[in-house]
């Protein structure tokens, strides 16, 4: 059985990549699955060789045959997403829900394969890794997310890697509902910020909801110890665990700079020796 863990947070500028792929970097017998398809950047740091890019395809798109098209003006009328003017169909406003093409007396319209982004199977220097392109202006982010989430677990299946650790999106929204559906653990990286602990809580609730064991991780604590005790107050009347607190240093976005992991860049630094107990609590917690 393939055990999905996901690096998740409520907000952006957490330090999630950071931290997921340090932890990649410590675990080694990992797929990492880059689902945040809307801003991926994994990709930056590990510099994956391509095996495989596929298409991705979630939905149509009206193309209208102009040696058939009268120009009746029937479509552009039935379009409720006004995607139609002058018996031209703007293909960003299509939403491929197809009423044009049924209605259209001519049989003028064909509802086409619409690509929307790229899937990749990739080798990295940690391992297996699978991630994704949404291409500008597509949505079904959400579906790109589970496809990511498929291959992952089928490369961990064929290979016999035990885990999948997956860098989420921020936010709460349609791709990390599709991340964290039916993972084994959440680990929601946060800061002692106002917006923070805000956006840790509801990310928390999101995860609750999916009955998925949550966990955090405090980043960046000693800017603000106050709210950091807010933070971990929180977690300990919602019964979270809080799996380890990283202190500011600059040396996390060196690393980054650099293009290295943090366990790479900096071995013997005291976040690098964290981030191992972190793992080790991990992989305690995976089981249960
Ligand atoms: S309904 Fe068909 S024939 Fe009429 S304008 Fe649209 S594409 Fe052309
Ligand atoms: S498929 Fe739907 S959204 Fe697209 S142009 Fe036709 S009616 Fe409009």
């Amino acid at each position: 059985m393939v055990n999905e863990v996901a690096v998740i947070s409520g907000k952006g500028g957490t330090g999630k990549t950071t931290v997921c792929v340090a932890l990649g970097m410590l675990a080694g017998d990992i797929v990492i699955a880059d689902c945040d398809v809307d801003a991926p950047d994994v990709h930056i740091i590990l510099n994956p060789s391509i095996n495989t890019k596929t298409d991705f395809i979630a939905s149509k798109v009206a193309v209208i045959d102009e040696n058939l098209c009268t120009e009746c003006g029937l479509c552009e009328e039935a379009c409720r997403f006004h995607a139609i003017t002058n018996s031209k169909v703007d293909p960003i406003g299509c939403e491929g829900c197809g009423v044009c093409a049924h209605i259209c007396p001519e049989k003028a319209i064909e509802m086409v394969d619409r690509q929307s982004g790229y899937l990749y199977d990739s080798e990295t220097r940690i391992g297996p890794m699978v991630h994704a392109k949404l291409l500008p202006g597509e949505g079904n982010s959400g579906r790109l997310v589970t496809e990511v989430r498929k291959l992952s677990t089928k490369i961990a299946t064929d290979k016999n890697i035990s885990t999948v650790l997956i860098d989420g999106s921020p936010g709460i929204g349609c791709p990390v509902i599709a991340t964290v559906t039916g993972i084994k653990l959440g680990v929601i990286v946060t800061e002692p910020t106002l917006s923070g602990i805000h956006d840790m809580q509801r990310v928390s609730e999101l995860l609750q909801k999916f009955r998925v064991k949550t966990t955090v991780i405090i980043n960046k604590y000693d800017l603000n110890l106050e709210n950091t005790k807010a933070i971990e107050q929180f977690c300990e009347r919602n019964d979270i665990e809080v799996l380890g607190k990283i202190k500011f240093d600059s040396i996390m976005t060196k690393s980054m700079v650099a293009a290295q992991t943090l366990p790479e860049y900096a071995p013997d630094h005291e976040i690098s020796h964290l981030l191992r107990q972190v793992w080790k609590r991990i992989t305690e917690i995976i089981p249960e």
